[in-house]
């Protein structure tokens, strides 16, 4: 607590620093609450499944899926994984899809992104059964989430508006500014902020004077995937930012898109990367999967 008093130290000594929003520590209290959750539903003869489906060998697409896999087992889910060749045909994936749409074993399916350019990835999704559709990438899902009735909310999104719940940040009547404007997280997210009533901003590769827009942010959104984009100076003092960007260096370790060391100097909170918003989508990834479940079997 700061101390303002005759006592206190000088103004100009005082340093702020961010209070760091530790995503991983808040997705594995989410995390050991579902796995209880699915217990629940297994002892009443019910248990989650999850397929995922990965087409070639992208290294980090391997590394999110085995997250992800890992996750649900580690709660109780079932997961499968269907792995196609990088060459393979866009009909055996769809033909793929519409057997597991009718998997009475399989409440949630996630097709891993990117897919090859030879696949027709909007086809390749909406080939998923909305009542399946954990990712929320389904036109279903993000129309119902424009008009207001969620019905799967995107993963990382959810997990952000998760955190920020959890923090205790304040959305109603604050200026968020969301940077980046992605179907899977930057339109989901300016979405659900919107529904809790902050005014939001939505900047992208064509706005012009991007640090005139984020320095009114009360909540700061990057969700670009540029190394140290947003600088300490692009940030308003108290903020709450989070990174969703995840870049990997030359040296292999992951970067965001804030500066951290430099912006943790300006902001109230930040995410940190690694441990911020990743982890919290895979948890909700396991959230969406037990929702499925519990929608489809009536509990
Ligand atoms: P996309 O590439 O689909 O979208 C990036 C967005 O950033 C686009 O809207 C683009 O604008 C905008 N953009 C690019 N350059 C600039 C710039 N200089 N100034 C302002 N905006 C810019 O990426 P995703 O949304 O899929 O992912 C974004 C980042 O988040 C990536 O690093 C990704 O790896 C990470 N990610 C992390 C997750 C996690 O769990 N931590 C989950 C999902 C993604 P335009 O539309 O004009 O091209």
């Amino acid at each position: 607590m700061l101390n303002f008093g005759p006592f206190s130290a000088p103004v100009h000594t005082l340093r702020m620093t961010a209070r760091i929003i530790d995503g991983k520590a808040h997705a594995a209290a989410l995390r050991a609450e579902l796995k209880s959750s699915v217990a629940a539903l297994a002892a009443r003869g019910v248990q989650p499944g999850l397929a995922v489906i990965m087409v070639g060998d992208n290294p980090a697409s391997r590394t999110y899926v085995r997250n992800k896999v890992r996750a649900c087992e580690e709660a109780g889910v079932l997961s499968q994984l269907h792995e196609f060749p990088a060459d393979a045909d866009e009909s055996a994936l769809l033909a793929r899809v519409r057997e597991l749409n009718a998997d009475p074993r399989i409440d949630g399916i996630l097709v891993q992104l990117p897919l090859p350019p030879h696949i027709d990835e909007a086809r390749v999704l909406a080939a998923v059964v909305p009542e399946k559709d954990v990712d929320g990438f389904h036109v279903h899902s993000a129309g119902a989430l424009l008009i207001g009735a969620p019905h799967f909310v995107p993963c990382t999104p959810a997990g952000i508006m998760y955190l920020l719940e959890k923090e205790a940040i304040p959305i109603a009547g604050r200026h968020a500014v969301v940077v980046g404007r992605s179907n899977i997280v930057g339109k989901p997210m300016a979405l659900l902020l919107l529904q809790k009533d902050a005014t939001v901003t939505i900047c992208h590769s064509k706005t012009p004077e991007l640090a005139a827009h984020t320095r009114r942010a009360d909540i700061l959104v990057a969700a670009v995937g540029r190394t140290n984009l947003i600088g300490a100076d692009m940030v308003k003092p108290g903020a709450c930012v989070i990174d969703v960007g995840t870049n990997r260096q030359p040296d292999g370790k992951l970067r965001g898109d804030v500066d951290f060391e430099a912006v943790r100097a300006v902001a109230g909170s930040i995410t940190p990367v690694p441990g911020g918003v990743g982890p919290m989508t895979v948890a909700m990834l396991v959230a969406n999967t037990l929702h499925a479940a519990q929608q489809r079997k009536q509990y």
